[in-house]
């Protein structure tokens, strides 16, 4: 089965064609990065009109790159939601009008079950039930992966997403946008063990995260500097926090494994491709005897090939949609 898939949720614009969802024969992505970083994070407005400009230029790329033509594709699949609506619309109408005028089924994917599907596609042995830490710029969740196309839900931030803790402590630190790579590279220079960071727990659920308080932290040990007239030390901030960061992360995912009895554990979303969280994760995982799976930092962030991939599951378990298909901004997990 050979899917054309898009994906414009956010801020790129991504085309892919990928056979029986774990074969990737092309992966076009056009990225608004450069674009928004002018005014420090993601422009609504600007995003859709850009990606009314790409779409078009990346679906015939994606085809291109792959060798084939519309005629030989089986599926269009599309994600049409979380994401920014007018954003997602692009995609979604785009999806549409091919699957109409090439006579090809549609089927609507989540764009965090792209997210994590994007472990299949360089893990040919994984299968599912595992355990998926997903770590983007909009969500933050521990999720039971049943089974292909079921998912349970066990953890979630109660506030900022760790995707985007590191945007906001990127900014303050006068890093700027993306502030995930920034804060990574930034890292590398500075003590990790320098400033003790809260780790936030969240009473009721063990497996629930919370960001917000370690931004905060941040913020105020900044001002503290400024006021105290203190020299800011932006890396050991910086290795500090991501530090934080990933303690948390690494404790919530090995304790899940431990009491969910399950051996697989993988990561996805644009925070897996931090390097220091992934050897963090592998240490931990092989400490306890769990296989621990990650995507190729190309995978974790935002792509069309994880779409193929989920879109490929979901059209073998019947998901079709029909031309009222319609973006939705907050699509939960596991709904339709
Ligand atoms: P969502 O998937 O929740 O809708 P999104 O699509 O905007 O949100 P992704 O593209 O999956 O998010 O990931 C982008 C996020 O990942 C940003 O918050 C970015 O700072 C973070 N990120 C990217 N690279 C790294 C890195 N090396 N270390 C930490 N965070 C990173
Ligand atoms: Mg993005
Ligand atoms: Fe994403």
């Amino acid at each position: 089965v050979k899917i054309l898939a898009i994906e414009s949720s956010c801020d790129e614009t991504a085309a892919a064609v990928v056979v029986n969802g774990r074969e990737v024969r092309s992966n076009v992505i056009s990225s608004q990065i450069a674009l928004h970083t002018l005014y420090g994070g993601v422009v609504p407005e600007i995003a859709s009109r850009k990606h009314i400009e790409k779409i078009n230029q990346v679906i015939t790329q994606a085809l291109e790159d792959a060798d084939t033509t519309l005629e030989e594709i089986d599926a269009i699949g599309v994600t049409y939601g979380p994401g920014l609506v007018g954003a997602l619309l692009v995609g979604v109408a785009e999806a549409k009008a091919i699957a109409y005028a090439a006579k090809k089924p549609l089927v609507g994917v989540h764009h965090i079950e792209g997210h994590i599907c994007a472990n299949y596609i360089e893990n040919k042995e994984l299968e599912p039930p595992f355990l998926c830490l997903v770590a983007s710029g909009g969500h933050t969740h521990l999720v039971k992966v049943a089974d292909y196309g079921k998912y349970e839900i066990i953890g979630r931030t109660r506030d900022d997403a760790a995707g985007e803790a590191f945007d906001k402590v990127a900014r303050a630190i006068g890093l700027g946008y993306p502030g995930g790579p920034k804060i990574e590279k930034k890292a590398k220079e500075g003590n990790d063990k320098a400033i003790v960071f809260p780790k936030a727990k969240v009473a009721e659920n063990p497996y629930d995260f919370s960001f917000s308080g370690l931004k905060s932290a941040v913020l105020n040990y900044i001002n503290g500097c400024k006021m105290k007239r203190q020299e800011i030390n932006e890396a050991d901030i910086a290795a500090s926090f991501q530090k934080a960061v990933i303690d948390v992360l690494v404790e919530h995912a090995v304790h899940a494994a431990k009491e969910y009895r399950i051996d697989k554990f993988a990561i996805a979303g644009g925070v897996a491709s931090n390097q220091t969280l992934r050897e963090a994760m592998e240490k931990a995982c092989k400490e306890r005897g769990i296989q621990f799976y990650h995507p190729s930092p190309i995978f974790c962030t935002d792509n069309a090939a994880m779409i193929g991939s989920a879109a490929y599951y979901e059209y073998l378990q019947g998901r079709r949609d029909g031309w009222d298909l319609n973006a939705v901004p907050n699509l939960k997990l596991g709904e339709r």
